[in-house]
């Protein structure tokens, strides 16, 4: 079954909501040398789907370890490089490594796992994810099915036009588009009808402590058969509890993510998994 154990839990990063260690020049200019020194690394998280009892994909998380300071969070600095105009750079970086790592895994396997990739708005907009990705898809010959994208509803507050556009041409490379971070948005519903999307990510803030409050069953619930009418497919996130695992199973969401499912990992620890999996 795809029920893990839960690896040793360790921690990247202190408290997201302690105070960073930078200013915020300071932390453009190490983000820029940690770039220039491939210092910036992927973990990947599992996606496992109960129905299959298997890891289907893993999500690309950039982790940058520094080398005083140690883990410092994505929340941290994929804003400041969308601020500072590294966002295209990280994303090319982030995309290359992660068709690398299809690669190696593709010659592993003989049931490939896709990779999810997180596109912040600049990288749809200003940075031409889509070309990129088309670009490097054609140099690695990687089939476009074991690269997705997700993209959070906050991208498309305003000003949505070209957005759409690159969505559309991902969507026509035969790229499959999640919405991340669903239901936290401020106009879910509409963007339903508006975006080439294939599914949905419900938000771990529905997810968690989920056995513990009634209303937020029947707001999971809800938003499964949502998807269900919408013809789209649907991740539960945030998954850290049995509980949690059983009440999204019992509401039809069987794709899940969570550290019950597995912790951010590196590319090793996955390869291991999908190892003793294929046992
Ligand atoms: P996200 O895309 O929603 O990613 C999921 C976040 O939830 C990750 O945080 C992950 O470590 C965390 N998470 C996973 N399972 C659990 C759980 O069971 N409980 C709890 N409490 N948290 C869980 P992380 O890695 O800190 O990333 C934060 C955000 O940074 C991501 O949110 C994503 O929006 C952004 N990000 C990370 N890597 C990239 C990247 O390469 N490009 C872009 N554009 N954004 C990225
Ligand atoms: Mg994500
Ligand atoms: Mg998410
Ligand atoms: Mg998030």
């Amino acid at each position: 079954a795809a029920k893990q154990q839960r690896d040793g839990a360790y921690r990247f990063y202190a408290d997201l909501k302690g105070q960073s260690v930078f200013s915020k020049p300071e932390l453009l200019a190490e983000l820029k040398m940690a770039l220039d020194n491939k210092e910036l690394m992927l973990h990947y998280q599992p996606i496992v789907d109960l129905a299959a009892g298997r890891i289907v994909k893993v999500e690309a998380l950039a982790r940058w370890q520094h080398r005083e300071h140690g883990w410092i969070s994505p929340l941290e600095f994929i804003p400041a490089a969308e601020k500072g105009g590294l966002m295209g750079r990280l994303g090319e970086h982030v995309l290359i490594e992660a068709c690398n790592q299809i690669m190696a895994w593709r010659d592993l396997h003989d049931q490939p796992i896709s990779i999810t990739i997180n596109l912040s708005k600049s990288q749809l907009a200003k940075y031409e994810a889509a070309a990129c990705i088309e670009r490097v898809l054609e140099e690695t010959g990687i089939s476009p099915n074991f690269i997705e994208v997700e993209v959070t509803e906050e991208v498309f507050a305003e000003d949505y036009e070209p957005l759409l556009q690159a969505l559309n041409r991902l969507k026509r490379m035969g790229i499959r588009i999640w919405l991340d971070d669903f239901g936290t948005g401020y106009s879910s519903l509409h963007m339903l009808h508006l975006l080439p999307i294939d599914g949905l990510k419900l938000d771990r803030a529905f997810v968690h402590r989920l056995s513990e409050e009634p209303a937020r069953l029947a707001t999971v619930r809800t938003i499964v058969a949502l998807a269900r009418n919408q013809g789209l497919a649907i991740i539960g996130e945030g998954v850290e509890q049995p509980e949690e695992e059983a009440i999204l199973l019992e509401s039809g969401c069987t794709l899940q993510q969570g550290y019950y499912h597995g912790q951010p990992m590196t590319a090793m620890q996955i390869t291991e998994k999908l190892r003793t999996a294929g046992r």
